[in-house]
């Protein structure tokens, strides 16, 4: 056997083991630290002075000995024979062994053996170099006699864990462990963890594993979520320490497993309760005015990006009063779900409480957007609802905003409601995008709002009477009371100018309680005048539930001969309003009071409407009126029409807006029995009219 075939090992490959390099190696040897001795096979022929630093003995004392007595009694040493053996057959060894110092002490060594060849291939004795490793031996015991207690801790301790090898393989696992993932022993050994680990949390599990493989890290702890064999989601707090042997490499990692499932889940159940809206599970206000916020943070500088659209669903309230509140909840759960569906892959979607939904567009945002996520909404809600085995109809007002220069999430929010509301007054259904010309006119609208409340304290409403006559004979018949601002700077002022923000802030129920206190009155202080008079009353009058006691009470404490009052009602007022309305028109009209539906034809259900309520005449929209002119119009068709209408249930129609004595002789022809316009009088002072008195 040639020695290049001899596997060498370190310390000794240097020397080519003929005998002349035996001195050289000797010399070497001489100043070895490591012990180097030489053996005839049995017996010490020389060895290295440094013997004398390790293990006591002077080299003379040791040469003729044989090289067994340097070894520790007690050990197992099945070795010698089968390293004789290869030693003989030409090849090296290497032998970990613990030695005996003169003084009795015992000490662990490395040896590496080689055979010394004569010619041929016959051995003539071996070459031994003997390499200190006792620190690193008891280390290493201290270690594996750890490892072997740990496993027994392990085993019985109440929290899961489990020993991996350098390679993160699973090389142990306890109890508790399998119990938290629902799994045998058998399925986690040797295993990775990557059947019971959320595959996210695997991902960034391995970036650390590596880094203590790297020797960054000793030890990380994190949260991850881990399958059981059912496919149930659980959260463990997890530790992973490093043992490392002295030159640094891992030897083993200890993973320890704390169940937190149940704080974590009703920790995510409580954070769930408090970010959502509980009927819907939309996002709820504060998680949305966060949304905003956060929307705003981000794009700082660049006001319009964000923008947010605020949507108020119309005549909710009718829902909820006439078919419960249990049929408006379903009806909201339905509305969110189609809002969800349309716009809630990238939009935000919440609900504000109420009928109030607030939808937070994507960033960026811009007016195109926001005018197709408000097309959208009109378009979700196009498809019926059946709610409570009811056919309903909904639709939706949806005021739009982007952010301006300085916007607040509040304020954001602000002009998105202020532009639902110029929405709303357009006529509900539709949508509209915030400008600031809008935000001069909520301005305005609030300083009218103060104004008025200062008019009502300071008595600023008058009432002015329009003349009502007969057709047929132009006799004068009866008024309308129509109220009057006497505003302090800008004089008499109409309606128009202030009933929009007296119906938006309900002044108008105090305003026309002094309308209605003053026409009693009027009635009652003028015995000489004997004409009804027509009182205007607002749907948002209407909505009052102590409308009908507190407008009996004016009249019968007036003492006025109820069957003088005329309630005049518009049909989108009834038809906005409660449920209960029908009893209490039916209780006015026993009480002897006219009901008049107001603006006639202008609303949407005008026949049916006549049918259901107890109405006793209609008025005739001026719009109508204003474009008699032409026979052939398809108003002039409806006019005609609807005084036969009025004719055939035994209604009196008043036709509005008469200015022309051909308008009235046309309405006259068409059946239309009564007429009130500039033609016979425009609305005045009751002085005007008649003699006023006492
Ligand atoms: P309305 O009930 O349709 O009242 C008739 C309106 O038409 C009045 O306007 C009247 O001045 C106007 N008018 C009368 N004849 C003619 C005519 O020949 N040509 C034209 N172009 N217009 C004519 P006004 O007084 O400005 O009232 C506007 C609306 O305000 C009323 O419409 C009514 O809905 C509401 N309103 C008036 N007074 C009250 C009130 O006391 N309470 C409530 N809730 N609403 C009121
Ligand atoms: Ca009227
Ligand atoms: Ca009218």
């Amino acid at each position: 056997m040639s020695m290049e075939s001899v596997p060498l090992q370190r310390r000794a490959s240097d020397a080519h083991l003929d005998l002349s390099s035996e001195e050289r190696y000797r010399l070497l040897a001489e100043n070895a630290s490591d012990i180097v001795y030489q053996t005839n096979g049995l017996i010490i022929q020389w060895i290295s002075p440094s013997v004398t630093q390790w293990l006591g003995w002077k080299p003379h004392e040791l040469i003729g000995a044989p090289a067994l007595s340097l070894l520790a009694p007690d050990q197992d040493l099945a070795w010698v024979e089968s390293n004789r053996d290869q030693l003989l057959a030409g090849q090296s060894v290497v032998q970990e062994m613990e030695l005996i110092h003169r003084d009795g002490s015992k000490r662990w060594f490395e040896g590496r053996a080689r055979p010394m060849m004569r010619e041929g291939d016959s051995v003539e004795g071996f070459m031994v170099g003997l390499h200190d490793i006792h620190e690193q031996r008891l280390s290493r015991r201290a270690l594996l006699l750890s490892e072997k207690r740990y496993r027994s801790a392990m085993q019985h301790a109440g929290v899961g864990m489990a020993l991996m090898n350098p390679h993160f393989d699973i090389i142990n696992v306890n109890e508790a462990l399998c119990e938290f993932v629902g799994r045998d022993e058998d399925e986690l050994i040797g295993g990775s963890w990557s059947v019971v680990t959320n595959a996210d949390d695997l991902i960034v599990e391995a970036e650390l594993l590596d880094r203590i493989s790297k020797g960054e890290l000793d030890t990380f702890r994190r949260v991850q979520r881990f399958r059981d064999a059912a496919g149930n989601m659980l959260y463990g707090d997890v530790t992973v320490a490093a043992a490392r042997d002295d030159d640094g490499s891992v030897v083993l990692l200890t993973k320890q497993v704390v169940d937190i499932t149940e704080q974590t889940t009703s920790r995510r159940r409580l954070a769930d309760l408090a970010a959502r809206d509980p009927l819907t599970s939309l996002s709820n206000r504060n998680t949305v005015m966060q949304a905003v916020e956060r929307a705003l943070d981000s794009s700082r500088g660049d006001a319009g990006r964000v923008g947010v659209l605020f949507a108020d669903l119309d005549n909710f309230k009718l829902i909820n009063e006439t078919l419960g509140h249990i049929a408006g909840d379903e009806l909201l759960k339905a509305v969110a779900e189609r809002f969800t569906t349309y716009l809630g892959r990238d939009a935000i979607v919440g609900r504000f409480g109420g009928d109030e939904f607030v939808i937070v567009a994507p960033q960026p945002a811009d007016e195109a957007l926001l005018t197709y996520y408000a097309h959208l909404m009109t378009q979700s809600l196009k498809d019926d609802f059946v709610i409570a085995g009811r056919r309903v109809v909904m639709t939706t007002s949806v005021g739009a905003a982007l952010a301006r220069p300085g916007s607040t999430a509040t304020g954001l929010l602000q002009d998105a409601d202020v532009a639902l509301s110029e929405a709303k007054r357009d006529g509900k259904a539709r949508w509209r995008i915030f400008d600031l010309s809008m935000a001069d006119a909520a301005m305005a609208r609030l300083e009218t709002e103060g104004a008025l409340r200062d008019a009502i304290d300071n008595d600023e409403f008058i009432v002015h009477y329009q003349p009502v006559h007969q057709l047929s004979d132009s006799s004068r018949i009866g008024f309308e009371a129509l109220v009057r601002w006497n505003h302090p700077q800008q004089g008499l002022l109409s309606p128009g100018a202030f009933l929009g923000v007296a119906e938006d802030s309900s002044l108008i129920t105090v305003i026309g309680r002094k309308v209605l206190g003053q026409v009693c009155r009027d009635i009652a202080g003028n015995p000489g005048m004997t004409e009804h008079v027509a009182v205007n009353v607002s749907a948002i009058e209407l909505a009052q539930t102590d409308w009908l006691d507190a407008t009996v009470d004016t009249i019968v404490d007036s003492g006025i001969d109820p069957t003088r009052l005329i309630i005049e009602l518009t049909e989108t007022a009834v038809m906005s309003t409660r449920r209960s309305l029908q009893e209490d028109l039916a209780r006015l009209r026993d009480l002897g009071i006219g009901i008049h539906v107001d603006d006639f034809g202008t609303g949407y259900s005008s026949i049916s409407l006549l049918r259901d309520l107890p109405v006793t005449g209609i008025k005739l929209d001026r719009s109508f009126v204003s474009s008699l002119s032409d026979p052939d119009s398809a108003s002039y068709a409806l006019a005609e029409g609807l005084a036969s209408l009025a004719f055939s249930i035994g209604l009196i129609g008043v036709a509005e807006g008469v200015e022309t004595p051909v308008q009235s002789a046309f309405l006259r022809g068409m059946g239309w029995t009564h007429g009130q316009g500039y033609l016979f009088g425009k609305p005045a002072g009751l002085g005007d009219w008649i003699e006023i008195g006492a």
